[in-house]
């Protein structure tokens, strides 16, 4: 028998209504790239998003199932596009501005984006891969400075395109299990897959993260979203911060700590998020120059990498300021994950208690976990038995874009994480390793196994094993192992990096090339990466 409610569609456009409804004058304050502070209501935001979804239907032709691309920083016309485009039924495809050309033009070609949405300082990037961009038909420009020039094709400016549009619209009805966004992650070989949420998911995730037990958000916060909105939707803030009518602060490129601190400070921030190399570097810079008045700063959400107990402890004694640790994917909306203490801890040591926020946390409603063994069976809750992480749950991937995705689920139906972890007794998941190949600098991938064969495609290397090594500022940075293939050849590191900018980001490069007589290998002839981190580890390399 079914129940008697109504069927009521968890939609990104179910969360506007709500704002406009709701918040009305809450707001959405934006430092835009030329360093203008830009600031309107979550009615005005109501407003410009109907007249967004008219110029997308009416001008541009984007009609339900097209992809729609924005290659930009996080701003208000950035979150009017996370509303206008789905509002449509059409998908908000997420570029992520520091991927190599060569990954944004695979990523653009695969998911097939009709349109893209630039932001004007990252057009350069844009411009060198344009011809080869098989599906776009046309570049809306944002953000343009006066003689803005550029040798994009068929480019219109955002205001031009909005501007005439009525400021009211019918939304269509959409079945909350449409796609609403996609966003690519990097893969460990091949190229990154497209991760295609729905608006269930992102309503369901939204919801979920604003509760006390996980962000715990309310219309009392100014929340700075510092996750950029080309990442996982920037964690989902962008829809949660309307559901909750918290004001909402963007800082588009301005995130050197300076910048972030001057931002806390003059818009009286309480909450924010971020990855840890950005808490790291805001903590540092605040030691060195103290704010003269105490900041309203109260807490600060990470995830992406691990945030280290010596964080945790240092900003709370120094600042008073709260690390929360929060877990989370691509493949999971990405949150699944927060560490805070329960009623229980609170008789505990604070270093005891510091040694539970450490940890990655426990799930949220709507997400299960558990770790698997090498022998696959589930691991107990000890906090000692290592397995892989995997999860299942309301805002979890089911299947890759375009893209086979079986290695990554058990038969049974889980996602396999390649995270390696504990849970303890409590519930508390701790992440201690990764099975899949990837090193994670400032909250972005390098792929290992991708430099290797670049540098093994290098004449005068015969083997390269790239390892992550721990760095304080971004957590993690590659560090690669070379054998040459001539042994009474050298090659330099310079021009080693020369060779590899061909193909990859800058900071996917590593600082440092160690030469090694040969790799360590498993008894099946893999490059034995545990062997080469336990001779990082003891000083050998
Ligand atoms: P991404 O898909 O780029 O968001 O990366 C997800 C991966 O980042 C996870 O599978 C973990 O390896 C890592 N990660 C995310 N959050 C944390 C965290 N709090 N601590 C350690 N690693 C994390």
């Amino acid at each position: 028998m079914n129940g008697l409610i109504m069927d009521y569609p968890l939609t990104t456009t179910t969360i506007l209504n709500y704002a406009k409804s709701a918040f009305p004058d809450k707001k959405l304050i934006s430092y835009l790239p030329d360093g203008t502070r830009h600031e309107y209501t979550y009615g005005q935001l109501y407003k410009r998003c109907c007249q967004l979804a008219n110029a997308l239907k009416n001008k541009l032709g984007i009609t339900k199932g097209d992809m729609v691309g924005t290659f930009a920083w996080n701003h208000y016309q950035h979150v009017e596009l996370y509303y206008g485009i789905p509002g449509i039924g059409a998908v908000c495809h997420t570029i992520n501005i520091r991927l190599s050309s060569q990954q944004t033009e695979f990523i653009i070609n695969h998911s097939e984006d009709k349109v893209i949405f630039v932001d004007a300082t990252l057009v350069p990037l844009l411009e060198k891969i344009a011809p080869l961009l098989e599906t776009v038909e046309k570049y809306i420009i944002i953000n343009a400075a006066s003689g803005f020039t550029t040798s994009l094709p068929n480019i219109m400016h955002y205001e031009d395109l909005i501007g005439e549009q009525i400021e009211t619209i019918d939304w269509p009805s959409l079945n909350e299990n449409d796609a609403s966004g996609m966003c690519y992650t990097s893969g460990t070989t091949g190229m990154p897959k497209g991760v295609l949420y729905s608006h269930r998911s992102t309503y369901l995730h939204a919801m979920t993260i604003l509760t006390p037990n996980a962000g715990n958000y309310s219309n009392k916060d100014t929340i700075l979203l510092i996750v950029p909105q080309f990442h996982v939707m920037a964690w989902g803030f962008p829809y949660m911060c309307l559901l909750t009518g918290s004001d909402m602060v963007m800082p588009s490129l301005h995130l050197q700590p300076d910048a972030i601190i001057k931002i806390l400070e003059s818009e009286k921030i309480n909450k924010a998020n971020g990855v840890p190399s950005i808490w790291r570097g805001v903590y540092e810079a605040m030691k060195k120059n103290p704010p003269k008045t105490k900041l309203a700063l109260e807490e600060y959400l990470v995830g992406g990498s691990a945030l280290s107990a010596s964080l945790i402890e240092n900003f709370e004694k120094d600042f008073g300021i709260k690390g929360v640790q929060a877990w989370g994917m691509t493949e999971t909306s990405p949150l699944g994950t927060a560490s805070r203490l329960q009623q229980k801890h609170e008789n505990l040591s604070e270093k005891e208690q510091i040694k539970i926020r450490a940890k990655q946390g426990i799930e949220f409603p709507g997400i299960e976990m558990r770790i698997v063994g090498d022998d696959g069976e589930v691991a107990p809750r000890d906090g000692k038995t290592m397995g892989e992480l995997q999860v299942k749950g309301a805002w979890v991937i089911k299947s890759y874009f375009k893209t086979n995705s079986r290695d990554s689920f058990t038969k049974d139906g889980w996602f396999r994480t390649g995270d390696v972890s504990t849970i303890d007794a409590d519930g508390y998941m701790e992440i201690t390793d990764r099975t899949k190949d990837l090193i994670k600098s400032g909250g972005e991938w390098i792929s290992s196994v991708a430099l290797e064969s670049a540098l093994m495609s290098h004449p005068k290397i015969s083997e390269a094993a790239v390892i992550a090594i721990p760095d304080e500022k971004w957590s993690e940075r590659p560090l690669a192992t070379i054998v040459l293939a001539d042994k009474n050849n050298t090659v330099s590191s310079e021009v080693l990096k020369e060779y590899l900018a061909k193909d990859f980001a800058k900071y996917q490069i590593p600082d440092h090339f160690v030469t090694i007589d040969q790799v360590p290998k498993t008894s099946v002839g893999k490059f034995d990466k545990k062997e080469i981190r336990r001779l990082y580890a003891e000083g050998k390399l």
